[in-house]
């Protein structure tokens, strides 16, 4: 058990009269309304480490607390108060919800019940609390430490990016949220720093990812894995060489920004599929290229006059590949 300061005692004492006689609610966003003061010393007395260990601290949980939310908001401009503020910004004070908060960054511009409505990323185990706040990520963040679990960014990015974006939002970086929660940054950069990377397993890791679920885009390298897409850049200058060069021709992203063909692209496809030991018929085409056989043989013919001319100046002998299977 741990041994607690008189401070600490008598926050301890508060917290337990505040549940169990004064039946207030005890959720980070309740207490930050009713009780400012009580809140702001939790949270800076470092030895609590967070909200949720000092409602643990006084024997209770969130399973046992009263959760209440706001059902409004006021208006910093004139006081009034709001479900939302958006239409009275425009309407009173001939503003957008932007501009408002340009000039007035911490003042919110829903009530907390309604954020709790359009908070999709809280309804998820493991968390606690209806709607985001300062307390609440630092409160996640030590839950999630001493649970012994992978902080580094990569992994929180990919696994719960509503938690790397609010991070970013509410504290500035990701590195100033781990600070706020008392943990030391460099020890869960300790996992990326020491991760050794090369071609092989980048080309590797894009063949795992295509396989999971089809790549639609080289954007989606940096949506799934965005230490992955970092690494493409560092090894073969960017996305796209990198997916070619795990044998996955560019023409075959769905969402791929560029539609046009050019020699050049007809030629580096052909080298690609004959890279990746596919067959060159053009009859098998169509089972590699998921649709885009009949632009690739299109364009082929147009700058090259004729399929069989384009594998040839891609430098491939075509008669060899006749007995080649077509995967
Ligand atoms: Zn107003």
């Amino acid at each position: 058990m741990a041994r607690w300061t008189a401070q600490q005692k008598k926050i301890i004492h508060r917290i337990r009269t505040l549940h169990a006689v004064d039946k207030q609610p005890l959720n980070i966003s309740a207490v930050k309304m009713h009780h400012p003061r009580l809140l702001k010393q939790v949270m800076t007395l470092k030895h609590f480490r967070g909200w949720r260990n000092a409602l643990l601290a006084a024997g209770l949980s969130y399973k046992k607390i009263r959760i209440e939310l706001s059902d409004h908001c006021h208006c910093a401009l004139c006081g009034k108060k709001l479900k939302a503020m958006t239409v009275h910004l425009s309407a009173m004070h001939q503003m957008t919800k932007e501009q408002y908060l340009k000039k007035y960054p911490n003042e919110p511009t829903m009530s907390d019940a309604m954020r709790a409505k359009t908070t999709f990323s809280l309804r998820l185990a493991p968390h606690w609390e209806p709607i985001w706040s300062r307390e609440y990520l630092v409160d996640y963040l030590i839950y999630k430490y001493e649970r012994g679990e992978d902080l580094s960014p990569w992994t929180i990015y990919q696994k719960e990016s509503a938690v790397h974006a609010n991070m970013k939002a509410y504290f500035g970086s990701y590195q100033a949220a781990i600070k706020a929660a008392g943990i030391d940054y460099r020890e869960i950069r300790v996992i990326d720093l020491t991760e050794t990377w090369t071609p092989d397993k980048v080309i590797e890791r894009i063949r795992k990812l295509h396989r999971k679920k089809p790549l639609d885009s080289s954007g989606d390298i940096r949506r799934r894995d965005s230490r992955l897409y970092d690494r493409c850049h560092h090894y073969f200058g960017g996305a796209v060489p990198a997916i070619e060069a795990a044998g996955i021709p560019y023409i075959r992203l769905k969402n791929r920004r560029s539609h046009q063909w050019t020699k050049r692209t007809v030629i580096r496809t052909i080298r690609v599929l004959d890279g990746g030991g596919l067959s060159l018929r053009p009859a098998a085409l169509s089972s590699h290229l998921d649709g885009q056989a009949e632009e690739l043989l299109t364009a082929a013919d147009k700058y090259f006059g004729s399929w069989d001319l384009a594998v040839h100046k891609a430098g491939i002998d075509y008669e060899n590949h006749r007995g080649r299977r077509s995967l």
